[in-house]
């Protein structure tokens, strides 16, 4: 397939599907095709989460449950809106190598959690 086409389909899906912003999700499209073209396996497992669904998290986080690996953001990019609608700026993908998932994020400018000081390996965002 015509990998613009790739590009321009993979970017709806995480706009339609994951709740990304439009900016974001173009971008977010070209690091899968470079997290694929490495053979880094990429798994998206989160996008766009409600206000509601953050709470919930914390409150799962606070609570000790273990499957929430780091403590979720008060203001998270995961949360933003535009006009109503789900705008992510952030997106959670799994990787089999989340340094080297980190270093084409950096290439293709979109920020990785695997830096924060707390590392955040699934977590990138604009
Ligand atoms: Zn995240």
């Amino acid at each position: 397939m015509d990998i613009q086409l790739w590009l321009q389909n993979t970017a709806q899906y995480l706009n339609k599907t994951w709740g990304l912003s439009p900016v974001f999700a173009t971008r977010a499209a070209l690091l899968i095709a470079y997290l694929y073209q490495y053979s880094l396996s990429p798994r998206i497992t989160s996008g766009y989460r409600s206000p509601e669904y953050q709470q919930q998290l914390t409150a799962r986080y606070n609570a000790g449950d273990k499957s929430i690996v780091v403590k979720p953001a008060e203001n998270s990019k995961h949360t933003l809106t535009f006009n109503n609608e789900p705008a992510s700026r952030a997106i959670d993908i799994v990787t089999s190598n989340p340094e080297v998932a980190a270093q084409i994020a950096k290439a293709v400018n979109v920020n990785a959690g695997y830096y924060f000081k707390t590392p955040d390996p699934v977590h990138f965002y604009i």
